[in-house]
């Protein structure tokens, strides 16, 4: 017997002419290169209908791949929608890739267009003519002066808006498996590989941002994404948002921890979003700011250290909420909220609740295994294993078959290479990466735990634990520490500090003061960068 309810889509176009229909009032602010500009959702929605048209009158296969090398913006926002409701797939570029991988990613996914910040152009027209499918360029001028390529490939955003009727009727996309956004991860091992969201998994997806247990983000909120649009969608906020009918700010091209303070508190903003780099570069500034509004920091992409979470609540009230998953995973796959067994926690072990990864979100199926025997773990909180993940928003293999399916199981779930335990709630702690894990004497340390120890003495900013080689045990960590400015501290005060917070063993052979961990494309610590630099390290 079947079910007698409506089989509709779960398709990007119901976001559009809910945000359209019912949230028409509600603004979009975006930070420019010379002030702000802000658009009611209203007026928003005809921009995005008038663009849809434009797609169509730039002669683009059906599902043509849109790019977009843009700064979290307004506009960013009309690609996001206009794409995927024309059945083109939306596929945002990391601004900050190497060229190579630029052009790579973008002759790989055959992108037919590509919108341009105007500010982004020197980053852009260099690497142009290697682009071997991109038949158009759109320069969205954001109040920049760089010099736009003398190249009949080049037109400007706004007059190929003004010369497109507004689409008229209901946007249809018919089957909600279809291809509506992609998104490279960032390639820290081989090329990048491309991960296909359908217009299924980034509706249900969005749900997720708006459920309590979630990301939490509802009608009433102001949210500003600081996390790039093109990592991993924003985490999935913009589709969250507007189905949520939360204003949005937009924080453009300036990403000082200065001008995103001054968008908190002129905007009242409530929900803010992006990886632990980003906080704490704005920690130290916080008391400059009337912060008061804010009720949810969002926080993933890496560990979010205890140290930085408690800073939070000590100086705005507001401690934060971290999540974790990955651009596979849409990337929403746990969320580290507040749970009824904590009500009798003190405040140091809901600290500690909170530095962890958190609990599975709803439709997302999580396992720890064994990397080696791939036999299931118990969840008990001390056997880990690596996490492998399935759900209706979890990638099930990449764009053209890369990687040969080795990042999935035969049973279709997705090997995610971090390492977890996971407590009888169901709460995960990850413990590292696999590849970043440093094998000592046949025993697993891991670095992301060591890190947070590391991070959480007072006179350390920053810190990254790599292994180093070792004639006995094979390999050691060494740990590399950023001093926070105008402080002073030594190799021995750092591993004293550590004797009675990690197992003897763990405790790393040396120290090494940088004057900054290196960053990846997305503001995470590259450890494969320092991993170059001390590849050879002899301990003194
Ligand atoms: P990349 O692999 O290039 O960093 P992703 O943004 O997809 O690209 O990164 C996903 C990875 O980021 C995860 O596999 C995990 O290692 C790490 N990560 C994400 N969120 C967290 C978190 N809250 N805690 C620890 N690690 C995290």
């Amino acid at each position: 017997m079947l079910g007698l309810m409506q089989d509709r889509p779960l398709t990007l176009p119901h976001v559009f002419h809910r945000a359209e229909q019912v949230f028409g009032h509600k603004t979009l602010v975006t930070a420019t290169a010379n002030g702000q500009e802000s658009v009611t959702v209203a007026d928003w929605a005809v921009r995005v209908r008038r663009l849809a048209t434009a797609l169509d009158g730039l002669g683009l296969a059906a599902d043509a791949r849109v790019a977009t090398f843009c700064w979290n913006t307004s506009r960013h926002l009309e690609l996001y929608l206009a794409a995927p409701c024309t059945g083109r797939v939306l596929h945002t570029l990391n601004i900050r890739l190497f060229p190579e991988q630029l052009t790579y990613i973008a002759n790989h996914a055959e992108d037919e267009v590509v919108f341009v910040d105007r500010s982004l152009l020197p980053l852009f027209t260099p690497h142009l003519d290697k682009m071997e499918t991109v038949r158009h360029v759109i320069v969205i001028d954001d109040g920049a002066d760089a010099q736009i390529p003398d190249d009949p490939r080049v037109r400007d955003y706004e007059e190929l808006l003004a010369a497109s009727e507004p689409y008229v009727g209901r946007f249809v996309v018919d089957d909600e498996n279809a291809a509506a956004a992609m998104c490279y991860t960032s390639g820290t091992t081989g090329n990048p590989k491309g991960v296909v969201y359908s217009h299924r998994s980034a509706l249900l997806h969005s749900l997720i941002t708006m459920t309590v247990d979630g990301l939490g983000v509802c009608e009433r909120d102001v949210v500003l994404p600081v996390v790039p649009m093109f990592h991993a969608n924003a985490w999935g906020l913009p589709y969250g948002c507007l189905m949520a009918g939360s204003s949005i700010v937009f924080p453009g091209p300036n990403m000082t921890p200065q001008a995103i303070a001054g968008l908190l508190d002129e905007h009242k903003v409530t929900v803010t979003a992006g990886v632990p780099t980003i906080w704490m570069g704005l920690l130290s500034i916080v008391d400059q700011y009337d912060l008061s509004s804010l009720r949810t920091v969002i926080c993933g992409g890496s560990a979010v250290p205890r140290s930085l979470s408690e800073g939070f609540r000590e100086r705005l009230g507001v401690p934060m909420l971290q999540a974790w998953g990955m651009t596979e995973t849409s990337p929403i796959a746990t969320v580290s909220t507040g749970r009824a067994h904590m009500a009798s926690w003190t405040e140091d072990e809901r600290a500690d609740g909170r530095a962890r990864q958190g609990y599975p979100a709803p439709l997302v199926e999580l396992r720890i295994t064994d990397p080696d025997t791939g036999e299931e773990q118990p969840w008990d909180d001390t056997a880990t294993g690596e996490i492998q993940a399935a759900g209706p928003w979890i990638a099930k293999e990449y764009y053209r078959g890369e990687g040969g399916g080795a990042q999935y199981t035969d049973d279709g779930w997705l090997r995610t290479g971090d390492v977890a335990s996971v407590d009888r709630y169901g709460s995960f702690r990850l413990v590292d990466r696999t590849k970043d894990l440093i094998k000592s004497g046949g025993e697993w340390i891991g670095s992301v735990e060591l890190e947070n120890e590391i991070m959480a003495h007072p006179k350390v900013a920053e810190a990254a634990v790599i292994a180093i080689p070792h004639e006995k045990w094979v390999e050691r960590p060494l740990a590399c520490v950023v001093v926070k400015d105008g402080e002073d501290v030594t190799g021995e005060e750092i591993l004293a500090f550590l004797s009675d917070r990690v197992a003897k063993w763990w405790i790393p052979d040396a120290v090494e003061f940088i004057d900054e961990v290196p960053k990846t494309s997305v503001g995470k610590f590259s450890k494969k960068t320092l991993r170059e630099k001390f590849g050879g390290y002899q301990v003194a």
